[in-house]
């Protein structure tokens, strides 16, 4: 395969799911694969801030172009919650299920249930740095349904499905989803970048 660009995570739904968007061109490769061992923090209080923070370490820890992604369901009666807090809404141990009982227990008698998941990419690429966003708007459903994907997939439902995201083959949710849009405007950019390095060559 062509050029590697290294994806800042261990999350291999993420990078499948982006490996899938950006197709065979360039290939992801996550941490591990990268040989890199370490968990990055994710201190800050913006998606933004905490992409432009794991693409930061990598990137001075290998000196080659990187790029990481941040993403937080956004709850419309929860003032925006759980947000950048996501992953670890229930707890430090980061548990999918919990944080998934903790948000039904939230939403529980409400009739507002609209949500977004928001994605952030940050890429360095050539020293410089690049930001992306992907918004999916879709609800939260009164019940986890499916068996697919991960994290809050069982209870959110993309606008114009009635089925979630856990009920979806990837093909079928990387049509809504927040981090392909993301990735789409990467791939947009990193095609664009090409072009004009074989332009400088002629
Ligand atoms: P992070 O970007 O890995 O910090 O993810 C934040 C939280 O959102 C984690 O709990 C993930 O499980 C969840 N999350 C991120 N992307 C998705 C998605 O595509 N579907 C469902 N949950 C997601």
């Amino acid at each position: 395969m062509s050029q590697q660009l290294i994806f800042a995570t261990n999350n291999d739904h993420k990078v499948e799911e982006i490996q899938a968007a950006i197709g065979s061109q360039l290939q992801v490769i996550s941490l591990r694969q990268a040989g890199i061992d370490i968990d990055i923090p994710e201190p800050h209080d913006t998606l933004e801030a905490n992409a432009s923070e794991k693409s930061g370490v990598i990137h001075r820890l290998t000196g080659k172009s990187c790029f990481s992604e941040d993403t937080g369901l956004e709850v419309y009666a929860l003032n925006g919650e759980p947000g950048v807090k996501s992953a670890r809404y229930a707890g430090e141990d980061r548990a999918f299920e919990k944080n998934t009982e903790k948000l039904l227990h939230n939403l529980e008698g409400q009739s507002d249930r609209r949500a977004r998941f928001r994605t952030v990419i940050s890429l360095i690429f050539d020293d410089r740095e690049y930001l992306f966003e992907g918004i999916c708007e879709g609800r939260i459903l009164a019940a986890p349904t499916g068996g697919r994907g991960f994290g809050y997939d069982p209870v959110f439902s993309p606008e114009g499905e009635q089925r979630s995201f856990a009920e979806m083959s990837l093909e079928e949710k990387n049509r809504f989803s927040h981090r392909r849009k993301a990735a789409d405007k990467l791939v947009d950019f990193l095609q664009q970048q090409a072009k004009r390095q074989q332009k400088a060559q002629q």
